[in-house]
């Protein structure tokens, strides 16, 4: 699907977040851009610490930001110091990734999906009606509106948190890592059902994992994130088949699953994040990356836009057949 050039449903722009330690200040998001439009789904992807759950916090409204605008249908947020937790938007929800801690185990099921409908006015009948029809959209029947979060299987406390986060009708539903925590049969199914209410709704999904076969199934764009900035952008296949950016092609190295007729031209991602509070000079991945030069050491690359939603931070962007050129003979075993 190509829509980038339909007006955005979220837009963010240059978000910026310091958390302030003892030990020092993290900059947990360091001038974060991104779009998504009505209907689409963009992944966003990178090693754990590097900002995903941060940014979700801030899209919410349940953690401020120092810099940047959050803009969701127009209503533009901006950073500003007298922050206080914004009350709950229905524009915008979210399913997280663990449904155990997510679901208050103390409620029934008709209560957890219909709170959000009781905020709003909805009660009795009506109410049930309504959470009994959420129910049905997810693949459950009417008996589960009687049951404990601990009576239902992990995926179907999944399916009761994703009818809880549609109850409002949301444009939007952020998915942070939503099937990291079931079982990969359990995974397939609530992949599936995702694809099958996007399609009905027009929802947009803003979805976090690191899983890259999950990203190939369901997402539209993906956005590469290292060290709190997306330091690459664009549409899962171009970015899949012909990566730019050393560390997202080190990220596609590392799952040879994706594509089985792709050899592994490059040895896996090795060495761990740097931490966020000694950052190192110039770009974050250079200390990584195979392809640095003195130029990475020393300043920070520049956004290149190679074409309209496609973009990358680096200063020695790879191309198919640079790839070839450095890593040697391509007879080279997988
Ligand atoms: P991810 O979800 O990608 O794993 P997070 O957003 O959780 O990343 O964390 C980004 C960085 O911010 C990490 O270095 C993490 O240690 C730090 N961080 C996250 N939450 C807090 C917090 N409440 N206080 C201080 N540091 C935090
Ligand atoms: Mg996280």
């Amino acid at each position: 699907m190509n829509t980038t050039s339909t007006p955005s449903l979220l837009s963010v722009a240059g978000l910026r977040k310091v958390y302030r330690t003892r030990h020092g200040a993290i900059k947990a998001l360091d001038g974060v851009s991104f779009d998504v439009a009505p209907g689409e789904t963009l992944a966003l992807v990178g090693e754990s610490g590097c900002g995903k759950s941060t940014l979700v916090s801030t899209l919410l409204g349940l953690a401020s930001f120092d810099a940047g605008t959050i803009a969701i249908d127009g209503n533009t947020t901006t950073a500003h110091s007298n922050w206080t937790k914004m009350p709950p938007r229905r524009d915008v929800s979210v399913v997280f990734q663990n449904p155990q801690s997510s679901l208050d185990p103390k409620m029934k099921v008709r209560s957890i999906i219909g709170e959000p409908l009781q905020t709003v006015g909805v009660r009795g009948v009506t109410l049930t009606d309504k959470v009994t029809e959420l129910l049905g959209q997810v693949g459950l029947g009417p008996e589960f509106l009687k049951r404990y979060p601990h009576q239902l299987s992990g995926g179907q406390q999944q399916r009761v948190a994703i009818a809880r986060a549609l109850a409002l009708e949301p444009r939007m539903l952020v998915l942070d890592e939503p099937t990291s925590a079931l079982d990969v049969s359990v995974q397939a199914q609530i992949l599936k059902l995702l694809k099958a209410l996007q399609a009905r709704s027009n929802v947009s999904y803003l979805f976090i994992t690191h899983d890259l076969g999950v990203v190939d199934y369901l997402a539209d764009r993906v956005a590469v994130m290292y060290l709190g900035r997306i330091v690459e952008t664009g549409p899962v296949s171009d970015v899949f088949s012909d990566p730019r950016h050393p560390y997202t092609k080190a990220l596609l190295d590392a799952v040879p699953v994706i594509d089985p007729t792709r050899r592994r031209q490059q040895a896996p991602l090795d060495g761990e994040v740097p931490s966020p509070i000694n950052r190192p000079s110039g770009c974050s991945f250079s200390p990584r990356c195979r392809w640095a030069t003195s130029t990475c050491r020393a300043s920070e690359p520049p956004i290149c836009e190679e074409k309209r939603g496609r973009e990358y931070l680096c200063f020695h962007p790879l191309s198919r057949g640079q790839i070839g050129d450095l890593t040697g003979s391509p007879n080279e075993a997988a």
